[in-house]
């Protein structure tokens, strides 16, 4: 039995594209071979990944202008690779400065990765009040090799309202949570990456969308795989890349496609996330610990209002339990933050968020006071 998988990642995938995987298991495009078994460097394998960029470029509208890559190592590498493609300088050149703004422990990594290569500075955080919010962002310096934000917080559930107004430094964000979940506008940013494992498809597979004129910037010393401008120049293919991730994620773009893009997507998100914050709102027992104007629509924690640390723990490892049991998995906050946590991405149907509230009812009328 399939159960309502609040994952935040790797993540629940549509069941119709797990489906078509399945069906086409052995025998990809009538090719003879299961996607698995193609030559990435064959004519079998180039549909796929034209496929798989194709249908990015028309469902985000990224411009003429920028490359899509399809790269290995999550979006934990990308922490390296901007800083080292874009900041890093040759050896002994005075280091470059790098601007950060820390709203949660994956935009803290970014930052801490960016200060081995270059001159990373945090311009504002939000630590202060558990990254509940995402602060006012204040201008880079007009010589910094870029802005990076974290757009969405997949482990505390924020998401920045807006952009930061960031002049002609390369805004480089950090989408893994957030893309495709609603639209936004690619030419505002310099790069882009998303780790592909929450919302586009299996780990294994990261996308990066690079303005072409930041590609080439790369000190000498750069090892050849972390270089984009080696990347970009052997379209994903200088050595072999995430051949069945990238066929998933041709199968995710299709049927989010077929949903309507990212404007139907993004109405229903809001629906979902709108619906499950107003539970949470009239709620006696549970409350979100994050700023409302500041609210995730993909990652919703919460936490119960019990304050005695003890009973908070053993509630907490009730709902669980009790959650599991009625097919509601993955609802365990962040091990570093506790708590609860609904990661709700595009896959996830409205049914399940309904089916979570219902539970939730429920379990409220046995809480003891
Ligand atoms: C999951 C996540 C990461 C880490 O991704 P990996 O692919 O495991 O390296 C980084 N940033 C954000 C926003 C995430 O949600």
């Amino acid at each position: 039995m399939r159960v309502y998988n609040f994952s935040p990642g790797p993540s629940a995938l549509p069941l119709a594209v797990l489906e078509k995987a399945a069906a086409e298991m052995t025998d990809v495009n009538g090719t003879g071979q299961s996607a698995m078994e193609v030559s990435h460097r064959s004519k079998d394998f180039k549909p796929i990944i034209d496929k798989a960029e194709t249908l990015l470029r028309e469902l985000m509208g990224i411009p003429s202008g920028y490359k899509v890559l399809f790269l290995q190592g999550g979006a934990s590498l990308q922490f390296a690779m901007i800083p080292l493609n874009l900041a890093a300088v040759e050896q002994g050149a005075a280091k470059k400065r790098a601007a950060y703004v820390e709203t949660g422990i994956w935009a803290k990594k970014a930052a801490e990765e960016a200060a081995k290569f270059a001159d990373a500075v945090t311009l504002a955080g939000s630590k202060d009040r558990a990254y509940a919010y995402i602060p006012q962002a204040p201008a880079p310096d007009p010589s910094d090799a870029y802005y990076h934000i974290t757009l969405n917080n997949t482990i505390v559930g924020t998401r920045w309202p807006r952009l930061p107004e960031t002049g002609k430094v390369p805004l480089a964000a950090d989408i893994s949570s957030c893309i495709l979940s609603e639209p936004l506008d690619v030419s505002k940013f310099g790069v882009l990456y998303a780790g592909a494992q929450k919302n586009l498809g299996p780990a294994g597979t990261t996308v990066v969308i690079i303005r072409e004129d930041l590609i080439g910037r790369a000190p000498s010393w750069t090892p050849a795989l972390l270089r984009y401008d080696i990347h970009a120049g052997e379209g994903s293919m200088y050595n072999t890349p995430p051949c069945y991730g990238i066929y998933i994620i041709s199968l995710v773009l299709e049927w989010l496609k077929a949903q309507g893009g990212v404007n139907a997507m993004t109405e229903k998100n809001r629906e979902k996330a709108e619906l499950f914050y107003s539970y949470l709102e009239s709620s006696g027992n549970f409350r979100s610990p994050v700023e409302k104007p500041y609210r995730s629509l993909m990652n919703i924690p919460f936490v119960t209002t019990e304050t005695d640390p003890e009973r908070r723990s053993a509630l907490e490892t009730r709902f669980l339990r009790e959650a599991a049991a009625s097919g509601l998995v993955n609802l365990a906050g962040h091990r570093l933050v506790g708590g609860m946590r609904a990661s709700i991405y595009n896959a996830m149907p409205i049914d399940g968020v309904k089916a979570l509230i219902r539970f939730m009812e429920t379990f409220e009328g046995t809480i003891r006071k």
